[in-house]
């Protein structure tokens, strides 16, 4: 029989990692951690900002989060367990030596900035990469409007306006990445055009123009 020399519990009571028992392990794991994680979160949409992008309040982004913000070596695994509006009880998975880990529970309270996501941002300022130009027979054009519309909501893009005119509506898109893979899936072959509009970083910025004949 062992016993800790931290804390004098015994092998007995509770299980030992290396000389010392998991909970006086534990305990160290857990020092210096910061009490405060920062979240970011759109004021607009809600989302919360994570390592790979914004995300949808939840679970998991808010762990990656928060991973994030404490800095975390690779030795920590975290799992939110609950949140509500001031923090989140996390349950870590702290690997002490090769394969020997140990868990412990621990609430983390937030510190929440709040700053507008670059989706947001751009809805509402009007930004637009794209203009459709769909021209030809007026119930085809209403369908294909719908159908751009759909899958720009579905790929995280959006329509920035439509504009009706004589012969067509024009369609101002936020993503012509978006816009590009839409006609391939569809293998549509619209006759493409570009303007320029600006420059970024030494780069000249094109907005791409497709004509639709329907
Ligand atoms: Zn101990
Ligand atoms: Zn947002």
């Amino acid at each position: 029989m062992k016993h800790c020399p931290t804390c004098n519990r015994s092998s007995d009571e509770v299980r030992f990692i290396g000389e010392f028992c998991e909970v006086c392990v534990a305990e160290k794991a857990s020092r210096g951690m910061k009490e405060f994680a920062t979240i970011s979160q759109c004021r607009s949409c809600g989302r919360i900002r994570t390592p790979e992008g914004y995300a949808e309040l939840d679970k998991k982004p808010l762990g990656d989060a928060i991973k994030h913000s404490l800095k975390l070596g690779p030795r920590y695994g975290l799992k939110v367990l609950e949140y509500d509006n001031l923090g989140v009880k996390v349950r870590f998975n702290y690997e002490v030596e090769d394969g020997e880990r140990v868990t412990f529970e621990r609430r983390v309270r937030f510190k929440k900035t709040h700053e507008m996501c670059t989706d947001c941002f751009r809805r509402r300022s009007g930004y637009f990469e794209a203009i459709v130009q769909l021209r030809g027979d007026k119930f085809l054009i209403g369908k294909m409007f719908e159908r751009i519309r759909a899958y720009m909501d579905k790929h995280g893009a959006f329509v920035a306006k439509a504009e009706e005119h004589q012969f067509g509506v024009d369609v101002y898109l936020s993503d012509k990445s978006v816009a590009n893979e839409f006609f391939k899936e569809r293998d549509l072959k619209p006759e493409r055009s570009y303007v320029l509009f600006g420059m970024k970083k030494g780069k000249r910025l094109f907005r791409n123009i497709y004509a639709l004949k329907l």
